[in-house]
């Protein structure tokens, strides 16, 4: 039961020091400089209720240690909200209806408590993501000689972009997130499966020649977890 536990994250594996203590009164993860991750256990606690709270504990482990990186854009600050990498000022005004708008060169998010104005931010981030995106393909789509269907925006948690046999195209929010050359990217890489469905050669050929901006997967992959995990609400902070 006691030692080390790995738990499987969105960046990879992590390694989770499992600590009995007799004054413990419940569980608890701590992160620990040089050590890393530890569960904090009372004595007599199973096997299962140590698996059970590593689960409830992923999503704050994964944020934490996206959060320690050395290279981290530290997304989750408060008081910022992001649009195309550059850091946003937001201002929170009271307000019995959610709505986000843009006042004064900063974000004003009016709603009537935290959880309202975290709400108002990611539907805001949703229709401004809706719009880069939509330029980012009616920029791109014409030398590609490519049309879609529908344009959908969503939360996926595993990929950036997608790309079905109907023509529709699907993308996360977050890519707003990031700077607008890697959103540009990602979306030039679905165009290009509107002619080419795989990853074959073919394709690869295809996307090197139009592509506008750097490969975007070295940045994905370094700030993926990071931009995956970020939640509107970091960026309200404390009341
Ligand atoms: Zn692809």
């Amino acid at each position: 039961m006691e030692g080390e536990r790995t738990v499987l994250l969105r960046s990879g594996e992590v390694k989770v020091r499992v600590r009995r203590s007799s004054r413990a009164r419940r569980i608890r993860l701590v992160m620990l400089p040089r050590v890393g991750p530890e569960l904090v256990i009372p004595d007599r606690t199973s096997g299962r209720t140590i698996d059970e709270a590593l689960e409830t504990f992923t999503p704050w482990l994964e944020r934490t240690l996206a959060r320690m990186r050395p290279d981290a854009l530290g997304l989750a600050r408060p008081g910022v909200a992001w649009h195309g990498g550059e850091a946003v000022t937001l201002r929170l005004v009271e307000a019995k209806r959610l709505s986000a708008g843009w006042s004064d060169g900063a974000l004003e998010l009016r709603a009537p408590d935290r959880e309202g104005a975290a709400t108002a931010l990611e539907r805001w981030y949703r229709d401004a993501a809706r719009e880069a995106l939509a330029a980012s393909i009616e920029l791109q789509a014409p030398a590609l000689g490519v049309a879609h269907t529908s344009l959908v925006v969503r939360d996926q948690k595993t990929r950036w972009g997608s790309c079905s046999s109907r023509g529709t195209l699907s993308f996360s929010w977050r890519l707003l997130l990031a700077p607008s050359w890697v959103l540009d990217d990602v979306v030039c890489h679905e165009l290009c499966h509107l002619r080419v469905r795989n990853h074959s050669q073919a394709f690869w050929s295809l996307l090197a020649e139009h592509r506008r901006t750097a490969d975007a997967r070295p940045w994905l992959r370094a700030h993926g977890p990071e931009v995956s995990t970020y939640l509107p609400i970091d960026s309200i902070g404390m009341p």
